[in-house]
């Protein structure tokens, strides 16, 4: 086999692909990771993670990737800065190109993650992450006694905007038509919290925020009436976007088996995929729990699925 024949590679660097690649590493299989383009994936672009077993006082996403990363290539797991642009599953070894490149693996362990969806409204890109947020689990604490508007009418947004009533002092529901397609429950229950207001029928315009001894702050929003077309301004701390989540599975279309939103389909309670010897971990393959750890255990579930698969074809 050449040099770009690999027992396991894993596609995706977040918590569930560097997890695999611990445990797989540990079972010296040699895995490769190739991180794609946003290594250490979404937990990179949040700030303190509070909720991470094990971390008393918090870390920082980015740091906290950084150990995951340390820890997994300390077994032996390589890593590589690449992204992975085609699959082909149809025959084993199975082939996975990076460009030009072109690399070979006994097993695929699939954890590309999912990515929030943004409005891409005026002042999103400059606020994100001083006020502008996609992660009320993640970020919902620092806005203690604060307004806040969420974003949406699915059921995250019922879910986000019952959580931060936790911490906020008032949340406002910003969505862009009278009807919710949220479970008729979960829009009662937010309904009856009397922290919650809604805004309906209206779109967010651009948000609006200032800059203090260099530090972005939002400030507001300017929302817009999508029946007539009239706008006003909303004084707020902070914004959070619930308008769904995007799994990153674009490369697997057509090759393996997803629900209709997109998501990798696993056997029961397994990480196995329609394909033999192909493996799905973390937020590409749940979109219920869609947390750090969740998708850490996941991981850990598929390297241990891999190598017991990868013995039983005699390959240890
Ligand atoms: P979703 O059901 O797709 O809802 C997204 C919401 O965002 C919709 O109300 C949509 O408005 C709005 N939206 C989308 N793009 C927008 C844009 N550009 N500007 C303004 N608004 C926009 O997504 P989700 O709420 O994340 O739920 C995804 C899946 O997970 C669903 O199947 C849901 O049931 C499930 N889930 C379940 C739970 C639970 O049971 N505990 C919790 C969370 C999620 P429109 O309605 O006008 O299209």
């Amino acid at each position: 086999m050449s040099d770009n024949h690999h027992k396991v590679i894993i596609i995706g660097s977040g918590p569930a692909g560097l997890t695999a690649a611990l445990y797989n590493a540990r079972a010296n299989l040699n895995p490769v990771v190739f991180e794609g383009i946003q290594p250490g994936g979404q937990l990179t672009i949040t700030t303190e993670v509070e909720n991470y077993p094990g971390f008393e006082a918090g870390i920082q996403g980015p740091e906290l990737m950084d150990v995951m990363r340390k820890q997994a290539q300390k077994f032996g797991a390589k890593t590589f800065f690449k992204e992975v642009t085609k699959v082909d599953f149809s025959k084993r070894p199975f082939v996975v190109e990076s460009g030009k490149e072109v690399y070979t693996a006994d097993a695929v362990i699939i954890s590309t993650g999912a990515s929030a969806k943004w409005l891409g409204t005026k002042g999103e890109d400059e606020y994100k992450g001083h006020g502008v947020s996609a992660c009320a689990t993640c970020d919902g604490f620092f806005f203690r006694n604060q307004k806040v508007i969420v974003i949406g009418g699915g059921d995250s947004a019922m879910e986000e905007a019952n959580y931060l009533t936790k911490f906020a002092s008032e949340v406002m529901v910003v969505h862009r038509r009278n009807e919710f397609r949220s479970s008729k429950i979960m829009e009662e229950r937010v309904r009856k919290n009397p922290k919650i207001k809604f805004m309906t029928p209206f779109a967010i315009k651009e948000i609006l925020g200032t800059e203090e001894n260099g530090l972005k702050k939002v400030t507001g929003a300017l929302i817009e009436n999508t029946k007539d077309g009239t706008t006003q301004e909303v004084e707020v701390d902070g914004i959070f976007m619930a308008i769904g989540h995007k799994p990153n599975t674009d490369l697997f279309k057509g090759v393996l088996d997803m629900d209709e939103t997109g998501y990798l389909q696993v056997k029961d309670s397994s990480t196995y995929t329609n394909i033999e010897g192909v493996f799905a971990a973390g937020d590409v393959a749940d979109k219920t729990y869609r947390q750090a750890v969740t998708a850490a255990g996941m991981g850990c579930k598929a390297a241990i699925d891999a190598e017991r698969w990868l013995a039983d074809q005699g390959i240890e």
